[in-house]
């Protein structure tokens, strides 16, 4: 048995055994759910997780393998195609996520708690994520039972129509920044849609999911059905991403993985979504409202961290705004509160590594060798919290140049670049001059010019006045090396179905085109 990371210098975070109790172990590894059943890895190794406010152990879990992931795909190929799932109803499919929602919020304390005890994020961000996730498996189970399809007109005794139908068998693939909604906006349109699916969390955050997986359990999902497999990208997701068997691959996370896991799907030519990154325009013009302006900028970078695919990590800011824009913004990011996500009055936690903290740090200090000017943070959190966990207090650059690399390149973390623009069409300019497309803002008080500039944004999810509100309702997704295909609202829906022509001979009868000599 191999031990992932060798952790044997943390110590154990206290509070972490009464937040597993629900988890399925044995001994004190928790187990992966394949084809019904409560599994460890086939090779016997395990991860140590650990808490990224503290660095303390937090749990042991099991470190799949390709071939548990061939074992998922079996189960839910059994499930699909000669099991009862392919043949189970919409009503059914409806009432099995109804229950799956409301489980979710009968526990929804206790999945907080674990999500932020794995990710570090601050308990009310954690709540807000449980919330959105029921509500999202109660969307889907809404839209199951909804009237999809098209019928036509046609020439001819003929009766033409089309009808979606379920893909197969689904490989998920998510990241570590949302734990649970990440696995909601997976699991639930394709379950809904009639799906089988086998979820692979993050190797960093697997405990809500495999959470999750024992309410789907207990709610009654046939065997198969649904597979949480635990293990690094480039093993377990890879083999789900070539794997023959498998229809279709859906995968949120960075954009260079996104271009290993397309090429990996050209095997078979399995249907492919794809949600990363992002650098995403947050531009305020001089007449926005001021205050409302600088509070969405800070929650455009900061929540969670930066750890947000659409954050607004560029601020570009009119020339006549900026310096009294920045003074504020500087002022108002050094007083956010920095801290373990546990604790009630923090406002931002940790980093979810120290790898990626280390790595978010590299850029500070490319951005400081380039020439940008550092208006504040930059540093990790001081203090004894700051020695143990992964803490890097909110960082604006300013005097910044479209060339610099930490204008170019996702930092994923608390790291705000601010750049200038004199006029609209330059401000578009510079908004677009990205290889991403994910998301953008603009923050003005005259709405025709707030439309004009929304209307030449290259980017697949917009806000006016605001920053981040999402919804089920609504698409999810980006142009450009942002992804490809929409998650969420119906066209989420759609992704996870295949579409069918049905033409009906109305008059049934030899055609006569070829003469009966
Ligand atoms: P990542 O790409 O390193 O990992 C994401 C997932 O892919 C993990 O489960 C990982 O194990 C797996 N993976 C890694 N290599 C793989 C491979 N070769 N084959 C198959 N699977 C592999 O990303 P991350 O660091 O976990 O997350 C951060 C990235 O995710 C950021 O770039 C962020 O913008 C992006 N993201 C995008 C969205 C969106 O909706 N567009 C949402 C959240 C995060």
């Amino acid at each position: 048995m191999q031990t992932i990371p060798a952790a044997e210098k943390a110590s154990r975070d206290d509070r972490a055994s009464r937040m597993l109790a629900n988890l399925r172990m044995s001994g004190d590894v928790c187990l992966m759910y394949v084809d019904g059943a409560w599994v460890p890895s086939s090779s016997g190794d395990v991860r140590t997780l650990l808490n990224p406010a503290n660095g303390a152990i937090i749990a042991t879990v099991a470190e799949g393998t390709a071939g548990d992931v061939e074992r998922a795909v079996r189960g839910a190929h059994h499930a699909f195609y000669d099991g009862p799932w392919g043949e189970t109803g919409a009503a059914e499919r409806a009432r099995l996520l109804f229950a799956l929602a409301d489980k979710i919020e009968q526990h929804a304390t206790e999945l907080s708690e674990l999500d932020t005890l794995n990710n570090g994020k601050p308990l009310r961000e954690t709540q807000y994520d449980v919330a959105d996730a029921a509500a999202c498996f109660r969307y889907y189970a809404g839209l199951a039972t909804k009237p999809l399809g098209q019928t036509f007109d046609v020439p001819g005794p003929s009766q033409s129509m089309v009808v979606r139908e379920p893909i197969g068998v689904c490989g998920q693939i998510i990241p570590w920044n949302y734990p649970l909604l990440m696995a909601a906006w997976k699991l639930a349109p394709g379950l809904a849609a009639g799906n089988a699916c086998i979820l692979k969390p993050a190797e960093l955050t697997p405990l809500t999911a495999l959470r999750l997986a024992t309410l789907i359990e207990e709610v009654g999902f046939p065997k198969g059905v649904v597979n949480v497999v635990l293990g690094v990208g480039p093993v377990v997701g890879h083999a789900l991403a070539e794997h023959h068997m498998v229809d279709k691959i859906a995968f949120t996370g960075g954009t260079r993985t996104g271009r290993s896991i397309m090429h990996a799907a050209t095997g078979n030519l399995k249907k492919i979504s794809l949600e990363l990154g992002g650098k995403s325009p947050n531009i305020v013009f001089a007449d926005a409202n001021f205050e409302t302006a600088v509070d969405y900028a800070l929650f455009g970078i900061f929540a969670n961290a930066g750890q947000v695919c659409s954050a607004g990590s560029r601020l570009l800011v009119e020339e006549s705004l900026h310096d009294r824009f920045v003074a504020r913004l500087v002022e108002r990011a050094q007083k956010i509160k920095v801290g373990d996500g546990f604790d009630p009055s923090t406002e931002m936690g940790p980093i979810i590594s120290r790898a990626h903290q280390e790595k978010i740090e590299d850029y500070i200090a490319t951005g400081q060798d380039e020439g940008a000017t550092k208006a504040c943070g930059g540093g990790r959190l001081p203090g004894e919290l700051g020695r143990q966990g992964n803490f890097i207090m909110p960082t604006i650059f300013t005097d910044t140049h479209p060339d610099m690399r930490i204008v170019k390149e996702e930092i994923f973390g608390p790291v705000l670049v601010v750049q200038k623009f004199n006029d609209e069409t330059s401000a578009v300019t510079t908004a677009n001059d990205t290889v991403y497309g994910l998301a953008g803002a603009v923050f003005t008080s005259d709405i025709a010019k707030a439309h004009r500039v929304i209307r030449k944004l290259r980017a697949g999810i917009t806000w006016v006045n605001t920053y981040h509100p999402t919804y089920n309702e609504a698409p999810w997704g980006g142009y450009k090396q942002s992804g490809i295909g929409r998650e969420l609202g119906t066209y989420g829906y759609e992704a996870y179905t295949e579409v069918k022509q049905i033409n009906v001979n109305l008059a049934v009868e030899p055609s006569g085109w070829f003469a009966d000599r």
